[in-house]
């Protein structure tokens, strides 16, 4: 793989910040969009915009086919036996929420247990809370050991039949740990509880195969695999769908409506209520098209090389502490605290060096607690970045070290 060239398919990344070359580690946040995806936004707005479903004009016919055209290219990413169990969504936390609400509300009663772990992102806790308060259902999770993985020892004891769901995160955003996701669902199944699989960092990083899976629902986002933002889509096995109310009520997800009453229309545009962010769907299917251009095994090889090259050269940096696992596979990020500086002050100084991280609680504040830090500063990583990045990275860390000092 021509790594390098792929790399120049992103205009973005070819500037200076603060006088440097930007480095850009902040993919798990949300990663840059190739030109592919850029010029086809700008096709769609400069040639074919117009509202779909509606009309029967060129314009919209056309805005129509590339809209449903993307969900074809989404369940044909993740492994879907049909089109229709993609629903278009705004990203992750809102697909996570329609279950919460439909499924959730139609399905959980006081004394169920939902099932979740300490490493979830708030967006797979903060619906599960309202839902819990909302139906007097238990909230569970496994515990998180030292090295980051989940503690699978305790599952046995965690997972039994009052568990109606099982929610948890592929590959930790916090920690880097890739969650062992089809065995964890078959033992979820074994006891006949439903699993959500919250893929925002896992879709677009490698294959996936919700069939394969055997999962119920994945939620992810469209800006962390090269898509716009504002757009993600939710997986749900059809028979699941089927027997799920309709969450937003608006135009299009109807059959029929009277002054009274309203019946809908089957999965998927019963979920879909209103005008659909168009152009984000349609770049999101530019996006799948890129991806799966280059090849979602060899995006998945190139991030394990980063993230393992980069375990193992800050690991070398003087009073820094990585949390998650430190060998064997693990998601394109590495998050980590330094004796020496609090993580805002340490992506300042790296701004000011090029280099761009983040630093905070990452949305997933009781695995702060767990670790017992402030917030961690995490360098995430896409295909599009080289080893000399990190070794630039590093050389900030050794700086930042003199600096603090
Ligand atoms: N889950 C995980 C693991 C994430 O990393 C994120 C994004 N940081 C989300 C959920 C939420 O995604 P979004 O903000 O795109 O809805």
């Amino acid at each position: 793989m021509d790594w390098h060239r792929i790399r120049s398919d992103f205009p973005i990344l070819d500037q200076q910040v603060n006088g440097h070359p930007l480095v850009y580690l902040d993919s798990a946040a949300s990663s840059q969009k190739p030109r592919a995806v850029i010029q086809t936004l700008t096709h769609y707005y400069e040639r074919d915009n117009a509202n779909v479903h509606r009309a029967l004009h060129e314009l919209s016919n056309r805005a129509t086919e590339a809209f449903e055209a993307t969900r074809g290219k989404v369940a044909r990413l993740i492994g879907a036996a049909s089109e229709d169990e993609i629903i278009f969504t705004r990203g992750t936390t809102e697909g996570i929420n329609l279950v919460a609400n439909t499924w959730g509300t139609q399905n959980l009663r006081a004394g169920d247990v939902i099932l979740l772990t300490g490493m979830e992102h708030h967006s797979n806790l903060v619906p599960w809370h309202l839902l819990a308060q909302r139906t007097g259902a238990t909230l569970k999770h496994i515990p998180v050991l030292d090295d980051g993985t989940l503690d699978l020892a305790q599952l046995d004891t965690l997972l039994t039949e009052q568990v109606k769901l099982f929610a948890f995160v592929h590959v930790s955003n916090s920690l880097g740990t890739i969650n062992p996701a089809k065995e964890l669902i078959a033992k979820a199944k074994a006891v006949g509880a439903v699993t959500l699989l919250d893929g925002a960092q896992s879709v677009g990083h490698m294959p996936i195969d919700v069939q394969d899976l055997g999962c119920d629902f994945l939620a992810f986002s469209g800006h962390k695999m090269c898509g716009p933002t504002g757009i993600g889509a939710l997986y749900g096995r059809m028979a699941l769908l089927e027997s799920m109310p309709p969450w937003h009520g608006g135009g299009e997800m109807i059959l029929n409506v009277t002054l009274e009453g309203s019946t809908y229309k089957p999965p998927p545009h019963r979920f879909e209520a209103g005008t659909p962010d168009i152009s984000g769907v349609i770049g999101l299917g530019a996006a799948i098209d890129y991806l799966q251009a280059i090849g979602l095994e060899n995006i998945q090889r190139h991030d394990h090389n980063l993230a393992n090259y980069a375990v193992q050269l800050m690991g070398e940096v003087p009073g820094i502490r990585i949390l998650g696992p430190l060998s064997g596979h693990r998601g394109a990020l590495v998050a980590f605290h330094l004796d020496f500086a609090h993580p805002h002050d340490l992506v300042e100084f790296a701004n000011s060096h090029g280099v761009a991280m983040r630093g905070g609680h990452h949305c997933t504040q009781p695995l702060m607690r767990r670790f017992k830090v402030p917030g961690t500063t995490r360098a995430s990583f896409y295909f599009y970045n080289t080893l000399e990045e990190i070794n630039r990275l590093v050389e900030v860390l050794h700086l930042a070290r003199k600096f603090f000092a």
